[in-house]
C-alpha cells in the first residue's frame, strides 16, 4: 500500500539524494534497474550506504571510485525481496542520467525508479520479483499514466550506456505477474 507517497512495507531509509520534480510533472514511466556492491556481490548494506552519501571509500577499491557520486533511486528491492524506501514517490530520484523515453528527455523528471539487488546476468529471486510486482501493482493504482507500456529497464531509455536490468531479468514473468 502507497500512503504519502511512501510504500508502507518498505523499510524507510531516507537521503539528501533527491529534489523536486518539474512543475505540473505527471509520473508516467517507471524504470527497472539493478546494482550490487561490490559489483556482482549480494547482501550488506552498502547500496543503502551508496543512496545516503555513507559509504566508506576506504572499504573497497571500487568503492573510492563511486563513493561521491550523488545518486539514489526511489525503492531498492533486495535478495530477499525486502524493500527499502529512500525518496517519497512524488519527489524526483536521481537514478536515470541522461535518458530519455519517446523522445522526453531526462526521464527522472517523470519516472519512478526500482533497483533490484543484482546484476546483469545472475537470475533474480523469486521474492524479487514477488515484491516488484506487488509494489508495481500498487504504483499502477495511484499513478494511472505508469501504463504497461511505460514500464521500461534503464537500458531502455539508456541504450549505449547502460544494460540494467540485464538480460536475467525476466521480463514476461513479471510482465505476467503485474
Ligand atoms: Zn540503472
Amino acid at each position: 500500500m502507497i500512503k504519502n507517497a511512501i510504500c508502507t512495507q518498505a523499510e524507510y531509509c531516507p537521503t539528501t539524494h533527491w529534489d523536486e520534480r518539474p512543475e505540473q510533472t505527471t509520473i508516467s514511466l517507471l524504470v527497472v534497474h539493478n546494482i550490487s556492491l561490490p559489483p556482482n556481490e549480494f547482501g550488506g548494506d552498502y547500496i543503502q550506504y551508496f543512496f545516503t552519501g555513507c559509504l566508506d571509500p576506504k572499504l573497497h577499491p571500487y568503492f573510492a571510485s563511486i563513493y561521491q557520486m550523488r545518486v539514489s533511486a526511489h525503492c531498492l528491492i533486495k535478495r530477499d525481496g525486502q524493500i527499502v524506501q529512500f525518496v517519497p514517490f512524488d519527489k524526483r530520484a536521481w537514478h536515470a542520467g541522461v535518458s530519455s523515453f519517446q523522445g522526453v528527455n531526462r526521464c527522472n523528471d517523470f519516472s519512478i525508479g526500482i533497483e533490484l539487488e543484482g546484476a546483469d546476468d545472475v537470475a533474480y529471486t523469486q521474492t524479487q520479483y514477488q515484491s516488484l510486482s506487488t509494489l508495481t501493482q500498487e504504483l499502477i493504482q495511484d499513478y494511472p499514466a505508469i501504463t504497461l507500456g511505460r514500464i521500461v529497464g534503464h537500458n531502455d531509455i539508456a541504450p549505449g550506456r547502460k544494460t540494467d536490468p540485464g538480460i536475467a531479468f525476466d521480463w514476461p514473468q513479471y510482465r505476467q505477474m503485474i
